[in-house]
């Protein structure tokens, strides 16, 4: 295994991946590997590094099909096109990526170690060390090298970013800009839509680039739908190519496997492990977290423009609020559009304030939980409990946003609450949320982790802490679904690192 922090990031171009065909597709391989995003990728690269036969399989499209507006990018690459909605005591959506490259696609690539107390707590629920904050500082070294991480320079940052960054100085918080794996950003702006100057490391172009010169497959368009089981043991999976235009049924894939790695993410996992012929026991779907939050708007006097600058380039910690991560964000100006139609400002008024806003997205480690099932149809059933303390921390977390934005350079400010609206004071903002409910908000969650848990008991748990399912032999899970707990920052980097031990743990079994 290399892992030679000084080497510098590795960047190369996408690799080679086939996609649909209308002819059946039968192979065997070592592993095969669902999904290809931080989890899948990272452990495609760990495993064929050392020799071994990978087929990674991926129900999005073999290339990036990306286009500048949303509507093209929540077709091709987000899961269930966009529309995966919780629904419990408010109405949440809930983003992942889609394609080969997973959410790192269409993420802003923000970097965080997770917090040393985290990582130091799954110890006792694992009964085990692999993952405690001093193993797992090796690993987060080299993914700062292997991915070329830093933090983002002030002339790539943008106003909005930068409106962060003098608010919080100027109201003395901690924060500052934001870590993320963009080596070559230009700071255009479109992470969500995807990177198309190549300047974001997304997993195609290091871990899946290597594992394909590796000898690794990538066979994407093919949605894995069921395992091929002998006994207690998983012997392979099967699935079936779909058209990425018409959705039209293609080739049967049948792939036998020594063994199978599903890393299809926070609700891809849960949703596959449901559809399947196996029963992998109560703790599929359960506990599920996703950092949900809200957001607040400055409307300042200048121009911000927004789309201009690294999409998320700023952050700061609220004082005396663990957990609550706000960072700068800005919307695709059809997105902002219509999250500023709830608040009754219609379109002529909408283009006009658009490029006058600096956004703070307010994030929040989530002790609310819910649950991951599957409709008849395939899709996930989301369910999510917001609970009153985490409604009271993004509450807060929106004050001290108000905050920074306002020392900033905002001049007033909007959130996206039925019955807030215009604010100008953090006081007045205050004020008004306290009588509001989660109901009364917009929210917006991208982070779905912890619904097929690592732990000893089968009872709470679908895997072993060394990835290996309760109850069958060669299955195994890598990716963010495994979490013990809800991690309180941005998951993909701590993904990657996890599923790098996991697969490593597997390779030496030969
Ligand atoms: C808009 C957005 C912004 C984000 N910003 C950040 C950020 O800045 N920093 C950060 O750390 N995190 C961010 N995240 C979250 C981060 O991208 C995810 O946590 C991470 O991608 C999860 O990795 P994963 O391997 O668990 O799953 P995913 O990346 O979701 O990959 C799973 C893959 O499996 C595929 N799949 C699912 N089901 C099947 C099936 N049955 N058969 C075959 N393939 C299947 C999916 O198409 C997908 O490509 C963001 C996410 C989104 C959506
Ligand atoms: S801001 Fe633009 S150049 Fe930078 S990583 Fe995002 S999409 Fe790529």
């Amino acid at each position: 295994m290399r892992w030679s922090p000084g080497e510098g990031y590795l960047w190369r171009p996408a690799p080679q991946a086939d996609g649909f065909s209308t002819k059946d597709l039968d192979v065997e391989v070592d592993v095969a590997i669902i999904g290809t995003g931080p989890g899948g990728a990272a452990a495609a690269r760990a495993l064929s590094d050392v020799g071994v036969r990978v087929l990674l399989l991926e129900e999005g499209p073999p290339e990036e099909r990306f286009r500048p507006n949303q509507g093209s990018v929540m077709r091709h690459h987000m899961q269930e096109g966009g529309a995966m909605v919780a629904t419990g005591r408010a109405f949440m959506p809930i983003a992942a990526g889609r394609g080969v490259g997973g959410g790192t696609l269409i993420n802003s690539a923000i970097a965080w170690r997770c917090p040393d107390a985290v990582l130091d707590s799954w110890g006792p629920l694992l009964d085990d060390q692999r993952f405690s904050a001093a193993n797992m500082r090796a690993v987060y070294d080299w993914l700062w090298e292997y991915l070329g991480i830093w933090d983002t320079l002030p002339a790539i940052a943008g106003e909005n970013s930068d409106i962060v960054v003098r608010g919080t100085r100027a109201v003395g918080f901690e924060g500052g800009y934001l870590a993320r794996y963009t080596p070559r950003c230009v700071g255009c702006g479109t992470c969500f839509y995807g990177c198309s100057t190549g300047g974001k490391s997304s997993t195609n172009h290091n871990f899946l680039a290597e594992a394909s010169s590796n000898g690794a497959r990538i066979q994407a368009d093919t949605k894995v739908e069921d395992f091929l089981v002998s006994g207690r043991r998983i012997v392979g999976v099967t699935g079936r190519m779909f058209h990425p235009d018409t959705h039209e049924a293609g080739g049967r894939v049948k792939v036998r496997a020594g063994r199978v790695i599903v890393a299809a993410g926070g609700i891809g996992t849960p949703r596959f492990l449901h559809g399947t012929s196996v029963d992998l026991g109560p703790a599929v779907g359960k506990g599920f977290h996703t950092h949900p939050g809200s957001a607040v708007f400055g409307v300042c006097k200048h121009e911000v423009n927004w789309w201009k600058g690294a999409t998320q380039g700023a952050y700061f910690h609220p004082p005396d609020m663990p957990g609550v991560l706000p960072h700068s964000s800005s919307l695709p100006p059809e997105v902002a559009l219509l999250g500023l139609a709830p608040l009754g400002i219609a379109a002529p008024e909408g283009l006009a304030l658009i490029p006058h806003l600096a956004g703070l997205l307010v994030m929040i480690s989530d002790y609310s939980s819910g649950t991951v099932g599957r409709w008849p149809d395939g899709r996930a059933k989301l369910s999510y409990d917001f609970q009153d303390a985490d409604v009271e921390r993004v509450k807060g977390g929106m004050v001290a946003s108000a905050k920074v934005l306002l020392a900033g350079g905002a001049d007033w400010l909007y959130t996206p609450v039925a019955g807030v609206g215009r604010v100008h004071t953090p006081e007045e903002l205050e004020a008004k949320l306290a009588t509001r409910t989660i109901r009364d908000f917009t929210l917006y969650a991208s982070h779905p982790m912890s619904s097929c848990r690592m732990g000893t008991d089968p009872a709470t748990s679908v895997i072993r802490p060394d990835g290996r399912a309760h109850g069958y032999e060669g299955l195994y899970l890598a990716d963010s679904s495994i979490f013990p707990t809800s991690l309180g920052v941005n998951p993909s980097i701590t993904t990657m690192a996890t599923a790098t031990i996991l697969a490593q743990g597997i390779a030496q079994l030969g």
